[in-house]
């Protein structure tokens, strides 16, 4: 049986999901997924890439280039609006 590690992975490889879609998709808790990509980010090996699309803020365009984090922010730094749209995953 293929680990949650692993489920991540192949989902990742095939489509391109938030940390919350990951979690429905798994129905499994949403800080387990945001533990697990921490791993599968760092055990992806080239040639293949752990893409980050990063987050983005629905009311001024506010893009946050934060790389190194895996967490979705919860407000914009520059306006301060709290619709934001959630950073998403990718392998390939
Ligand atoms: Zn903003």
């Amino acid at each position: 049986m293929a680990t949650e590690r692993e489920k991540i992975e192949q989902l990742l490889k095939k489509e391109t999901l938030s940390a919350r879609e990951l979690a429905q998709r798994l129905d499994i808790d949403i800080a387990d997924v945001i533990e697990d990509l921490r791993h599968v980010r760092k055990s992806t090996q080239p040639p293949l890439k752990f893409k980050i699309h990063p987050a983005r803020c629905n009311h001024c365009g506010f893009i946050f280039k934060e790389r190194t984090k895996v967490k979705t922010p919860s407000k914009c730094p520059s306006c301060r609006s709290e619709s934001i749209t959630e950073a998403r995953y990718s392998i390939g």
